[in-house]
């Protein structure tokens, strides 16, 4: 393992972050250096104690610069518009984080909360592999538009479509065609959603994801989930794991790069 660096470069280091930290990243040029500083930005935070909702606001953190990153970079005409539903009755994968940040929003909430724990009680029944082809409306879907949009996970802000018919059509009639993602965003898509992870793992917190309901019913059910979790509670044990965190993937192969390249710096 690569020893930790020098405290007087770790210091210029910051210095140096201060102009790239929450701006759009570049997808030409010195990318690294800009996953690399954003992704020492939100280790820190997270490794901050004296900030009680540091998991929360490391999640609005992430989310902004995803919204600044697509917003600099999406080329294509989209068709995604408010009151569009349909792709809101899948499986939905978010980071412990996400889950908190939406936990505060919803917090209070009866009939959204109501929502939640009745969603969560079909979900949780179901294997992964079923709910993703049973079309579950989010508990945060209200009059079809999502009702906690500000703050709803990443998933949900990098899921786009320049075709509303082919929406229809794989999320109404199970049709087997490609989603039309625009291409605009494949290069940027999995930087963005492995800063977060890799500050989790830096901070030496879960970093797995799970589904919203059931994950959102467990933080709901006490006001102080987010400080236990912080602590090391394992609030989250009786949630199964998203699938796709239960194997190697390219994602976590690159989360395993960055934590290498962001460790010494930390
Ligand atoms: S991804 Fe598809 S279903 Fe979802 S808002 Fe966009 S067009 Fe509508
Ligand atoms: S959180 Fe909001 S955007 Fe995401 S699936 Fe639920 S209603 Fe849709």
């Amino acid at each position: 393992m690569m020893e930790r660096l020098d405290a007087s470069i770790r210091r210029q280091l910051l210095l140096d972050d201060r102009d790239i930290v929450g701006k759009p990243f570049p997808l030409e040029g010195n990318t690294a250096r800009f996953v690399q500083a954003n992704t020492r930005h939100l280790t820190l935070l997270l490794l901050d104690t004296d900030i009680k909702n540091r998991a929360s606001r490391a999640a609005a953190f992430a989310a902004n610069l995803m919204d600044a990153s697509i917003a600099h970079h999406l080329k294509e005409t989209i068709a995604c518009a408010r009151g569009c539903p349909y792709c809101c009755t899948t499986y939905v994968s978010t980071s412990l984080p996400e889950v908190f940040r939406m936990a505060r929003a919803v917090r209070g909430n009866a009939p959204t909360t109501e929502r939640v724990n009745t969603a969560a009680a079909r979900t949780k029944a179901m294997p992964q592999l079923q709910r993703e082809v049973t079309r579950v409306i989010c508990p945060i879907l209200d009059n079809n538009a999502c009702s906690q949009y500000d703050v709803r996970p990443m998933v949900c802000r990098v899921v786009m479509s320049t075709s509303l018919e082919s929406c229809v059509r794989i999320f109404t009639q199970s049709a087997n065609e490609p989603f039309a993602a625009p291409k605009s965003l494949d290069a940027l898509r999995s930087y963005l959603m492995i800063i977060l992870r890799t500050a989790l793992v830096l901070a030496g917190l879960p970093h797995k994801h799970y589904e919203l309901a059931h994950a959102l019913e467990i933080a709901l059910a006490d006001p102080d989930s987010e400080e236990r979790w912080l602590a090391g509670e394992p609030i989250f044990e009786p949630v199964a794991v998203d699938r796709l965190d239960l194997t190697d993937s390219p994602i976590s192969n690159l989360v395993n790069v960055l934590v290498g390249a962001v460790r010494p710096t930390i």
